[in-house]
């Protein structure tokens, strides 16, 4: 039985929840097909790990567009605002 009362057959072909985070960062920058992106937001949709992880990201991507403007964030930068929040939000919980 899952927590939240979810029937586990609701996901089919589930992805690994680290497939599913690597998959995110495509999904925010739009170079997913939309079925690629359906299956990302039925992992997310059933994992709660992944979604808060997921919401991690998409801070990052607003805190690096603000940033750096359109140019794409370094991989370095990217990390270490990312392990910032992380520390942050762990501190408010
Ligand atoms: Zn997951």
């Amino acid at each position: 039985m899952s927590p939240d009362g979810r029937p586990a057959t609701n996901n089919p072909t589930p992805f690994e929840c680290s497939e599913a985070l690597l998959r995110v960062f495509e999904y925010l920058d739009g170079e997913m097909t939309a079925e690629d992106v359906s299956r990302v937001r039925a992992h997310l949709d059933a994992c709660a790990e992944c979604f808060r992880q997921y919401d991690l990201d998409q801070m990052v991507k607003m805190v690096v567009k603000r940033s750096c403007g359109p140019q794409p964030a370094p991989t370095q930068l990217r990390s270490s605002i990312l392990t910032r929040i992380t520390m942050i939000r762990v501190e408010t919980e």
